[in-house]
């Protein structure tokens, strides 16, 4: 029967339908302008680039210039690759060009989609970036849809790590760039390192198109992109702990599937106190509730986590004494990429590795806040509608489903459930037989590197060739995927998502046609697309004969978008194909989710070994336990997302100030106004409203403006004797400070000045930035332990970062008033050596993601003229001591070390 919502649709059409039905007059628009387009020479087709161009800066709207754009850029892909795009194709540009998430199945030709989109937006000037997954993608796409953009007139750039900075620079500066989210994120963090608007290599952010949408912004998004330097080496503390955790016992802690979150029992608080002790890692009389055992409440819980929550071959690998992290979606190595908060060295520890430092942040941003960077987003993928609310409430994106260029003829099987995994495996291996003795491909999906081999080994044993596609195999991925079509051929994957080449029957003709072109540069790329397809027709048409692609997948996953992805990669063009789903009462997602219920059912059915229950009633089930987990899921990353956002106010008020700093002809006011602040701060702290003249510590004050403002000036006398307010302090202070100031800039010249103004201002920042994000990681850690006590941690973090923000603005004032007011003149060589190391240790900061190595620069300014404490320095009191540098010796005389001793953040 039909429900109520579907009989309206029936009648009014859906939201989607709309979408298409009004796109219609524009395509055809587009096919009424190709004959005339098919006549324009290969030099007329880029006058019209340029035609169009002229008309877009002169303030034409993009949607008027579409129709034109469309059909230039259809003849100019027509001539250079062969392919004419379909009518889809350009609807889902369209969609694109209007910021939207444009669905598209596999094999409908993204690639190619993506470039009408980016054509129409680069004709502003203004860049346009393409984002896809992997760097083999970057380059394959930038190279075969750079032909195209190519014959349009425009420029085409594709980025890569560790490329050079001149290159990338200009990769960035081209009409159309290539390139992956991480590197783009990461530029993004190492341009706000920089202190020269011309070494920036992201100038703006325009327009950028995400191809695998879903992967990039849902999947990857709980990660945060980090750029970090190692912290000293605390392999102990990690060995230690790790040796504690075997001893615990199981109702010393509660393990949450669902979260992935351990928590300790009262009884396992107690009993790790004891632990704790013994290995002196807890002193005598102190408590796990303490807030000073915050962090190794911490550093316990990552190694519960790295024991109980990441297995070896499932969540990582262990490789040249690494642990390397897999990607759970797609099964590849995330080489370089590391767990932060110490839980990577907890799996060290755990594997007996090599423990690497902890690295601490010196940057970092989600890509949910680095995609809401560009004026205007759009994305594409096979797999988007499960996802359709993430979308528009993150990212503020719709999703339109673009239909396919031929319907879909695959037929999608319902789930067959067996008892035991064994039974399911049993069962698998037997249809890869029957399909493969048929020449039929198959495709089977696994959930991780372990089950892959584990199959690969039974068809071994079957005698049944075949090839394993997972994380080891990086490289021949393309070349492995581009055969998996071909007749008789097995294909073993971990999870398809972002495996970007296309599966065609009889072999990938692309793959071929590249080849041919790159062999004979002149060769007509029309005739060698025929030629080719002649060739591979014959092993086509047998595949079609046995039935196409079969999809077999040994699991469900976490999300239903990942098994749509898997059976998409069937069916491709309107080709026939098969998929099934092969589960077990013993798979994970059925342990933890599937309902006692459909155990009954199948008990009661009398289910027996070796046979299969498949019924669309399982499948229902299952995708309520799915949508359950998404939903999850979802959770997670918003809560990621609200802590990010926290922060993501407070990066962008600092990248903002960074920005016009580095844009500003002159400096001098932004430093007067810092000098200001600290004026008022003082006159708050030594002449507090509602007080009387004789509460004033006036020789705290003269001691206090000798350290901040480097001014001698009679205080006391302007106190004590003369009795004036603080309005009159105020004036003779700014007075005293401006001419100090002047006589400065006198000294050093204008132009010298400017410069070092430039770099204090930038490296304070950097550095208090630094210190900040550090806290903020602290913070994050005690508001979670605060979980206990009830608290929401959301709020506790908001109120508390705030204030450790505006504290942090207030000593960023203190700190380059004081520097400004020690700088003292040089010779013109020193001047100059004095600059060259300031620009040194910028460029030496910049980091690298992940590996950065680079602690936070010193601070580059030449020392102060009296290096020790000034007058009024108390060693018992904190308040005289200025700014000590975090490495330097506490003040208070301890010996230690000012951040282990009264510099200690938490
Ligand atoms: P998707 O990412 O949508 O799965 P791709 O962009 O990788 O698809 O393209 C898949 C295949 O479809 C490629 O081999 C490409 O050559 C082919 N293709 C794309 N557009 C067309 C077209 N208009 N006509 C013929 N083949 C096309």
């Amino acid at each position: 029967m039909l429900g109520l919502g579907n009989i309206a649709k029936k009648v009014f059409g859906t939201a989607n339908d709309r979408k298409i039905k009004a796109a219609r007059p524009l395509i055809e628009k587009v096919n009424d302008l190709e004959p005339e387009f098919e006549k324009l020479t290969d030099a007329q087709i880029k006058d019209r680039t340029e035609a169009l161009a002229k008309r877009a800066m002169g303030g034409e709207s993009l949607d008027d210039l579409l129709p034109e754009a469309f059909a230039n850029c259809r003849e100019a892909a027509r001539r250079t690759l062969g392919l004419r795009a379909f009518d889809t194709q350009l609807m889902g540009a369209l969609f694109l060009h209007q910021g939207n998430v444009a669905e598209q199945k596999t094999g409908e030709g993204k690639t190619l989609t993506a470039s009408f989109a980016a054509y129409l937006n680069a004709l502003t000037g203004r860049g346009v970036h393409i984002v896809t997954v992997n760097e083999y993608l970057v380059k394959r796409d930038a190279e075969w849809m750079g032909k195209v953009f190519g014959a349009l007139g425009l420029t085409t750039g594709y980025i890569y790590s560790g490329m050079p900075d001149d290159a990338k620079r200009a990769a960035y500066a081209c009409d159309v760039t290539y390139a992956t989210n991480n590197e783009l994120g990461f530029d993004y963090l190492r341009d706000n390192m920089k202190s020269e608007l011309s070494d920036l290599y992201q100038k703006q952010h325009n327009f950028a198109i995400v191809d695998e949408v879903d992967s990039i912004l849902i999947d990857e998004a709980r990660t945060p992109l980090i750029i970090s330097g190692p912290s000293e080496d605390r392999s102990d503390l990690y060995v230690t702990i790790d040796g504690v955790i075997p001893s615990l016992r199981e109702e010393h802690y509660e393990l949450d599937e669902k979260t992935r979150n351990v928590t300790f029992t009262d009884d396992g608080i107690e009993f790790l106190e004891e632990q704790l002790r013994a290995r002196e890692l807890l002193e005598e009389g102190m408590t796990l509730y303490d807030p000073e055992s915050t962090s190794i409440v911490h550093h316990v819980n990552q190694g519960l986590r790295a024991h109980k929550l990441f297995a070896r071959d499932k969540d990582y690998i262990v490789r040249d004494n690494e642990v390397v992290l897999i990607d759970e979606f797609t099964g590849r190595m995330m080489a370089g990429r590391r767990l932060g908060d110490g839980l990577h060295q907890a799996i060290e520890a755990k594997e007996g590795v090599d423990i690497k430092p902890e690295n601490i942040t010196l940057a970092s941003v989600t890509f949910q806040n680095y995609f809401r960077l560009y004026d205007k987003l759009a994305g594409m993928t096979g797999t988007a509608l499960t996802e359709e609310e993430e979308f528009s409430q993150i990212y503020g994106l719709g999703v339109v489903e673009v239909p396919t260029n031929v319907p879909v003829a695959r037929v999608d099987e319902d789930d067959a459930v067996y008892r035991t995994q064994q039974e399911k495996y049993a069962a698998m291996i037997e249809k890869v037989k029957e399909a493969h003795e048929r020449g039929q491909p198959c495709l089977v999906g696994t959930t991780s590197i372990e089950k892959s081999e584990m199959l690969s080994q039974l068809l071994t044993a079957e005698g049944i060739t075949h090839n394993v596609l997972n994380a080891r195999q990086h490289e021949q991925e393309a070349q492995i995927v581009g055969d998996a079509g071909k007749l008789g051929a097995v294909t073993i994957a971990t999870n398809m998502a972002g495996r970007g080449t296309d599966i065609q029957l009889g072999g990938n003709v692309e793959l071929r046609v590249l080849e041919a072109l790159a062999a004979d540069p002149d060769g007509d790329p029309v005739a060698i697309r025929e030629r080719i397809t002649a060739e591979t027709a014959d092993e086509k048409k047998k595949v079609l004969e046995a039935g196409g692609l079969y999809v077999l997948a040994s699991e469900r996953h976490e999300s239903r978008r990942i098994d749509n992805q898997l059976r998409g990669r069937s069916g491709r063009q309107g080709d026939p194909g098969r998929s099934s789903f092969f589960l077990s009462l013993e798979d994970d997602l059925m342990r933890i989710f599937g309902s006692e219920r459909l155990e009954k059912v199948l008990t009661s059915l009398g289910l027996k070994e070796g046979e299969a229950i498949v019924h669309p009633w399982v499948n229902k089930s299952l995708e309520r336990a799915q949508a359950k987990v998404e939903g999850r899921n979802f959770d997670i990353r918003k809560q990621l997302l609200k802590f990010d956002d926290v922060m993501n106010e407070q990066r962008k008020v600092i990248f903002g100030q960074r920005r016009d700093i580095m844009e500003a002809e002159d400096l001098h006011e932004i430093a007067q106004d810092m000098r200001e602040q600290v004026v008022d701060d003082l006159i708050d702290q030594y002449m507090p409203p509602n007080t009387y003249a004789d509460q004033w510590d006036s020789h705290g004050f003269y001691a206090a403006v000798i350290e901040q403002l480097g001014v001698d000036v009679p205080i006391i006398a302007w106190l004590e004797e003369d009795g004036v307010d603080e309005e009159v302090v105020r004036e003779r202070l700014m007075e005293a400070t401006d001419k100090l100031m002047a006589e400065k800039a006198e000294a050093f010249g204008p132009e010298n000045m400017r410069n070092i103004e430039k770099q204090l201002l930038l490296q304070t920042i950097d550095a208090k930035w630094r210190e900040h994000l550090l806290t903020l990681e602290h913070l994050r850690s005690v508001v979670g332990f605060r979980g206990y006590a009830q608290r929401d941690p959301l709020n506790e973090y908001k109120n508390e970062s705030f204030q450790l923000f505006e504290g942090m603005l207030d000593s960023l004032r203190a700190d380059v008033t004081q520097k400004l007011s020690r700088i003292k003149p040089l010779s013109e060589e020193e001047q100059q050596q004095m600059i060259q190391q300031m620009l040194a240790q910028q460029r030496a900061a910049q980091g690298e993601g992940q590996r950065a190595t680079d602690p936070a620069p010193q601070p580059a300014v030449a020392p102060p003229a009296d290096g020790n404490p000034t007058a009024g320095f108390d060693e018992n009191d904190p308040a005289t001591w200025g700014s000590p540098g975090r490495n330097d010796p506490c003040p208070c005389g301890s010996g230690e070390k000012f951040k282990r001793c009264h510099g200690r953040l938490t």
